[in-house]
């Protein structure tokens, strides 16, 4: 349960005063939906108001805040003049001019003969000093409050940063007194403020230094967001491990017999990995392992493997895809080998019904089946295995610690083993995994061919739809994609649909398409055409992400190939590169390319290490936005920057670790007697940055 102290901060903005119900709908799309939310959203720059000089010597073009007399107000003679009102500070005159005025309303707030405090920007028209439109108009005794340092807020439409400010006040108001969660040597050590400190001075920056990543302030809440992310997957990670597993140790008889059948061999990087998770698989523990390997670096015989061994052992082995294609397609390769050496893999996906689902679950339940493929969504349900000893979750970043967690009570403490296909800085692997243990296939399978990468701008298209006709006459497939971004931004994208239309009458009845609005059976028969040949082009949206398999697509163009990010680019790219075929990657950009995205384009065209792609995209893009999404699963991060506060990390995730190790159950840390099952501070730390899920696992 939450902690009490924290309710005010998870009741919805809603309840502050002045948000609407209008309000509400934008503020929640800037922030969140909860109180709590605002708090983490933090300035991104600063107006100083405190430069009060004399008018005759002040700095044109900057931020004044002066006491001023209302001399006389000029009404425009023409309704789009600006309406005028002479002031001075006895040093100089100003003119404030405010366009679309209501007149009444100005001769109110600024009767002639007043005295006033204005802020604004100081400006020079035809020789005289002008303000138009100041930000603040105020009595001379406000003077103190309008004379500070405002903090800017990112905005969207609709938000103005008086109201966001506005907002975030009362959110302030509302944080608890918290206590301490951090070592406190180490707190000193690095002069880090507490924390209520700490929220109040990110949100009252009085320099340009105290929007930086570095400002203490930033870095002890910073740092608190990670110690809660670590600490979380350190006790998932504890719970799976400290449980008693099973000791597989097959008699390699499955396993060699599928060896002979390949058509090679594995590589060197297969073979170490394998000794890897076959050495977790026999150890007494449950094996809890990461496997990361680019695309096509031949990740599906490594699962194939160590689900064997757990076969040969009489028990059961199940691999889930993230989408029924891919697990169609796992299928589709691993059912062939399992009938050459007598075992039997099923699929189970949502789609299977009536009398043929009811049979697999009865099969499976007595046993009789080895190997189950299926979707994530299964293992929700209630599936019944005789005795499942292996899990291998193909996981392609859709797959959270929530449902890490369901996974890992599921059946008779299983291995598991799980996949992802783009490889992954190590402070991400961190973040999004924790201590899990990874093994890496860091070299494809042998006599590869490069894949040509182009970069182009989108005013050649037609050149490159010709070229591209020739090599479909030559008995090529290709993928064109387009980038069809969610509502709001559809307008100036090329939207798959217009640009399906304009292949059409080059291509005829041979372009495909397929986009994520569509029905899956829709999708899937699409799909189907394009790999049987039918169709010879393919245009998508992303969905050919998720990972379709068509060995003679060896053609991919990408437009706004600048829209992407590099990973998502190499994932992309990934598709054309299994064959042994000769493939070429067309990039296509349109204008405006910004710095970053020439870059990006740069890296695509000089390397396929996937590695490096990685490393460079988070050099490039930071944590927050790298693999696209913040669903991702990678960089839930409000606060923190992956670049910024990478050290941070490193220390948060050793300083989990130590608490994890001295009670995963969090009741005795840092040399307090247990108070209670879960340790408060600790707990309440998790609770505000909403990495809970751990501590309910033990509630359980
Ligand atoms: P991914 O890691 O993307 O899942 P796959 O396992 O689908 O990659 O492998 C991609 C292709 O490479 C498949 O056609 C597979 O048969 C082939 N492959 C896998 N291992 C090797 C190897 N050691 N030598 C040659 N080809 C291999
Ligand atoms: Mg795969």
């Amino acid at each position: 349960m939450r902690p009490p102290l924290l309710y005010p901060l998870f009741a919805g903005i809603e309840n502050l005063n002045g948000i609407g119900e209008k309000t509400a709908k934008l503020v929640r799309n800037l922030t969140g939906d909860k109180i709590v939310d605002l708090l983490w959203h933090l300035p991104s720059s600063i107006i100083d108001r405190r430069y009060s000089p004399r008018l005759a010597n002040a700095r044109i073009g900057s931020i004044v805040t002066v006491k001023i007399r209302v001399l006389e107000h000029i009404e425009p003679k023409l309704k789009k003049l600006p309406y005028k009102i002479v002031c001075t500070d006895g040093s100089e005159e100003i003119t404030l001019s405010f366009f679309h005025a209501y007149p009444e309303t100005l001769k109110r707030n600024l009767p002639e003969g007043s005295e006033r405090v204005i802020s604004g920007k100081l400006e020079s028209f035809n020789g005289s000093l002008q303000m138009s439109h100041p930000d603040y108009v105020g009595r001379p005794e406000e003077m103190d409050r309008i004379k500070t340092v405002e903090a800017v807020y990112p905005l969207t439409g609709g938000i103005t940063n008086k109201m966001i400010n506005k907002y975030i006040r009362q959110a302030l108001a509302r944080v608890p007194k918290m206590p301490e969660w951090l070592d406190e040597h180490y707190r000193q050590a690095e002069g880090l403020p507490a924390f209520n400190e700490a929220l109040a001075a990110v949100h009252n920056p009085q320099s340009d230094a105290d929007i930086l990543p570095s400002a203490p302030a930033r870095r002890r809440l910073a740092y608190d967001e990670m110690l809660a992310n670590q600490l979380a997957l350190a006790l998932v990670r504890e719970k799976v491990k400290k449980q008693q597993g099973r000791e597989i140790r097959g008699n390699g008889l499955l396993r060699k017999k599928i060896l002979e059948k390949l058509p090679f061999e594995l590589t060197e990087s297969q073979e170490k990995v394998l000794k890897e998770i076959f050495a977790d698989q026999a150890s007494p523990y449950r094996m809890l392992r990461l496997l990361q390997g680019d695309v096509g670096s031949g990740k599906t015989i490594v699962a194939l493997m160590s689900m064997l061994n757990a076969v040969e052992c009489g028990t059961q082995a199940a691999i889930m895809a993230p989408t029924e294609i891919l697990a169609k397609q796992h299928l589709e390769t691993m059912q062939p080998l399992c009938e050459e050496i007598g075992i039997r893999a099923e699929l189970l996906t949502g789609r299977i019904k009536g009398k043929a689902r009811a049979r697999i679950l009865e099969d499976l339940e007595a046993g009789k089946i080895d190997i189950l493929i299926g979707t994530h969504a299964l293992f929700v349900e209630a599936v019944t295995f005789k005795d499942l000893a292996c899990v291998v979750v193909d996981e392609q970043h859709r797959f959270g610690v929530h449902q890490r967690l369901a996974l890992s009570d599921k059946g008779n403490k299983p291995d598991i083993l799980v996949m992802t296909a783009t490889p992954i800085p190590r402070t991400l692997v961190l973040t999004a995994y924790g201590d899990m243990e990874y093994s890496k296939i860091d070299q494809p399978p042998k006599g590869r061919k490069p894949v040509d990468t182009r970069v182009l701008p989108i005013s050649k298209l037609q050149d490159v739809a010709a070229a591209l006709k020739r090599k479909i006459e030559q008995g090529c497939r290709a993928y064109w994609v387009c980038p069809l971004v969610e509502e709001s931004e559809k307008v100036d994208l090329a939207a798959a649909v217009e640009r399906f239309d304009t292949l059409r009458k080059i291509f005829g009845g041979e372009v495909g398409l397929v986009h994520g609005k569509m029905k899956e059976k829709e999708k899937d028969a699409v799909m189907e055409r394009f790999k049987a040949g039918e169709l010879k082009v393919l245009v998508a949206t992303t969905v050919i992400e998720v990972g379709v398999n068509v060995p003679e697509a060896t053609v991919m163009v990408i437009e706004h190939a600048e829209r992407f990010g590099l990973a998502q680019l190499h994932q992309l790219r990934g598709r054309i590169k299994r064959g042994f075929q000769a493939s070429t990657c067309i990039l296509l950009y349109a204008y405006p390319l910004s710095e970053t995205s020439r870059e990006r384009l740069n890296i695509m065209r000089e390397t396929e290490d996937g590695f490096l792609i990685a490393e460079k995209d988070l050099e490039l893009r930071g944590g927050g936005e790298i693999l696209g999404t913040r669903q991702s699963g990678f960089c839930e991060f409000r606060i923190a920057d992956m670049n910024e506060h990478k050290h941070l990390l490193y220390t948060a995730n050793k300083d989990a670790q130590m608490i994890v190790a001295q009670d995963e159950k969090l009741s005795t840390p840092r040399g307090e007697a247990p108070v209670s099952y879960t340790h408060l501070t600790l707990r309440i730390l998790l609770y505000l940055f909403e990495r809970d899920e751990a501590v309910k696992t033990y509630q359980q």
